[in-house]
């Protein structure tokens, strides 16, 4: 592995002799790219930091190329009103809408409930190969998104897991994000139909004891290899093994050629209706937190 895979990467790992898997990332100047194209509080950047590697974790779990995965934090009266960020194909997007006069009455450093109050976080996985989707929504009731995240595999997938995530975030330097994700999945329980769940997983919860040891300031170390971390939580078990770290990058599927597309479909008539007086029709993206103008008169007659 290249010093550069140190951040901006995935590693995926399983741990054969405990049926365990796990990932690990660290985001980096994707995280700087994301988030530059708002001007989000430091509170906001955090968490949508937070989002953007818990959405990497997950969706690095996906068995096909192409799947997607969705984090969509919604409440009614919370502070942020929506928190999305996805994963597809090393890619990460994501962005928050938020009542900026209500955060800044909360203080430096709002706690989960503060910025959504009763709050759920509903996390789909979308298959590329199968065409199958399902979606678990679970409570924002745990003290960060990583708790809560646990908190759905646990109940709605029966996979007892320990997702860690820890942001840097100081004035002048960039943002840094990492995080860990690792999972009990015994033998014959790798499908998603189970007869049963054991509930006594010694195997388990020795590798969990090991990864609870993680430290914020070792995720967020960009001079610190993933391979080492890993290496340091888990060098006594038999076998570790480290699959080829994923880069990951900042990406949208805002593309103009498929905005005219979209657009072109919409009768003459309608499209005159949403341009302005210029004869542009301003299509915006809110995770890139831009505006495409498309132009009338670049459409054939009909
Ligand atoms: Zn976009």
């Amino acid at each position: 592995m290249t010093s550069s895979a140190h951040i901006d990467h995935a590693l995926g790992f399983t741990i054969p002799s405990r049926n365990a898997r796990g990932r690990i990332l660290r985001l980096g100047p994707v995280l700087d790219d994301v988030l530059a194209a708002h001007a989000y509080p430091p509170a906001i950047e955090r968490l949508l930091a937070s989002a953007l590697v818990l959405a990497a974790l997950l969706g690095s779990t996906l068995k096909h190329a192409g799947g997607q995965l969705t984090l969509q934090a919604q409440t009614e009266s919370g502070v942020v009103s929506l928190l999305v960020a996805d994963y597809k194909n090393g890619e990460v997007r994501g962005y928050a809408k938020f009542d900026a006069d209500r955060l800044a009455e909360l203080g430096p450093d709002p706690t989960l409930f503060g910025l959504f109050g009763k709050g759920y976080l509903a996390i789909t996985f979308d298959q590329a190969v199968t065409g199958e989707r399902y979606q678990g929504i679970v409570p924002l009731d745990g003290d960060s998104l990583a708790s809560a995240a646990e908190h759905y595999f646990f109940q709605s997938e029966q996979i007892p897991s320990v997702v860690h995530i820890a942001t840097r975030h100081e004035a002048g330097e960039g943002c840094l994000a990492a995080g860990m994700l690792l999972q009990h999945l015994p033998e014959g329980e790798v499908g998603r139909d189970r007869l049963h769940t054991r509930h006594d997983h010694p195997e388990w919860e020795h590798v969990q004891a090991l990864a609870v040891t993680l430290q914020d300031d070792e995720l967020t170390n960009p001079a610190l290899p993933l391979t080492d971390i890993v290496w340091r939580l888990f060098h006594e078990e038999e076998v570790v093994r480290v699959t080829d770290p994923v880069e990951l990058t900042k990406g949208c599927r805002c593309d103009i050629d498929h905005i005219r597309s979209v657009i072109g479909r919409f009768p003459a008539s309608e499209r005159l209706e949403m341009a302005d007086d210029q004869g542009v029709i301003g299509v915006d993206c809110a995770f890139c937190s831009r505006i495409f103008p498309v132009l009338l008169d670049s459409f054939a007659e009909g």
